[in-house]
């Protein structure tokens, strides 16, 4: 009944204001705001929002960043795009999330949220009554998932990650779904891609935000760019572009989407784990091409002595390799991407 309704009145829906958390926007204008999220077992959050209303009807695209706030190339890149997204242009909403993971950014905190050490990227669809972190995803799954068409997820290497660019393709086995998704990923332009099959199909144990929204038919890609820490141009660049360019091929934004037209596919991701505590070494650079077999860093002990040496299980490429010295048994040292057929 509902979808008969909106859709019958979708040319004057947009007339209308539109609401998520604290921001609101009127057609033709742009708002910000918060999403509040209540204290429970730890402490209140402010997620902020921006809502940006377009002045012709359209679909609602949501951009999220920050679930890991220290990826900061990731965060830049929508602190960019708010002014550069003019209302007057726009058929449709965007709402965007720069920062969802504030207290990671503030205490420069990588990985998790330090208030209750969970993954702002592993919770979802949340829970009402849970930590924080289930708060927030419970809360973003309600009024930005749930209210959206489509969805982009930003990442990038995190303080301790030497990253290069790239895409996920996630392929859910819903072929019409799979082909807007696999458009997205290409009119977002970054030239190294991964095929993600093996994920989870039940709406409610979604883990990650865009399979959350593609659990509910919703097509969404994660994206990353920025390494370690820096801020690089080109990363901030290649990030907003790659936004500007899906609107375009999603209709939002005037303009004919240019897509990668040859872009390297990445079928398995082998990570390799240290088996020792000590110091990193890498040996490679986060994008080298390797072959199987290859040494690409080792570990010492405190004393300099090598106690393990990391080689490539595959030919790939270097998705990313370990930043830091720091080295723990059992974390990762790389991830390398086995290239895949045009699928
Ligand atoms: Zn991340």
């Amino acid at each position: 009944m509902l979808a008969t309704i909106s859709c019958s009145m979708s040319a004057i829906a947009q007339q209308s204001s539109f609401t998520v958390g604290t921001a609101t926007a009127a057609a033709g204008q742009k708002a910000t705001g918060y999403i509040e999220v209540p204290a429970g077992a730890d402490a209140a959050t402010s997620i902020p929002v921006v809502v940006v209303r377009g002045s012709k009807p359209g679909p609602v695209l949501a951009l999220v960043s920050g679930s890991h706030g220290t990826e900061y190339a990731s965060v830049i890149a929508l602190e960019k795009l708010i002014p550069q997204l003019d209302p007057a242009q726009i058929s449709g909403t965007v709402i965007i999330l720069p920062l969802v993971n504030v207290q990671s950014f503030l205490q420069k905190v990588p990985h998790v949220n330090p208030v209750d050490s969970k993954s702002m990227n592993r919770f979802y669809p949340g829970k009402a009554d849970g930590t924080q972190t289930e708060r927030a995803s419970f809360l973003i799954t309600k009024q930005v998932v749930e209210r959206s068409d489509y969805l982009i997820d930003y990442h990038g290497g995190d303080l301790d990650e030497n990253l290069r660019p790239y895409s996920y393709w996630p392929k859910s086995g819903n072929d019409k779904q799979d082909a807007i998704t696999r458009d997205m990923t290409l009119a977002f332009g970054l030239d190294h891609i991964i095929i993600w099959s093996d994920r989870p199909k039940d709406p409610n144990a979604s883990r990650y935000l865009d399979n959350t929204a593609n659990t509910r038919g919703k097509p969404a890609i994660a994206v990353e760019a920025g390494y370690s820490g820096t801020v690089e141009p080109q990363d901030v660049h290649a990030l907003v572009k790659g936004t500007l360019n899906v609107m375009r091929y999603l209709k939002m934004l005037p303009g004919t989407a240019a897509m990668v037209e040859h872009p390297v596919w990445i079928g398995k991701i082998d990570t390799i784990t240290s088996d020792q505590t000590g110091f990193f070494y890498p040996l490679v650079d986060r994008g080298t091409y390797v072959e199987q077999g290859m040494k690409v860093g080792y570990v010492t002990d405190y004393f300099g002595n090598t106690v393990f040496e990391a080689h490539a299980p595959a030919a790939g490429v270097v998705l990313y390799i370990c930043a830091v010295p720091s080295m723990k048994k059992g974390d990762t040292v790389a991830n390398i991407g086995e290239i895949a057929r045009n699928p």
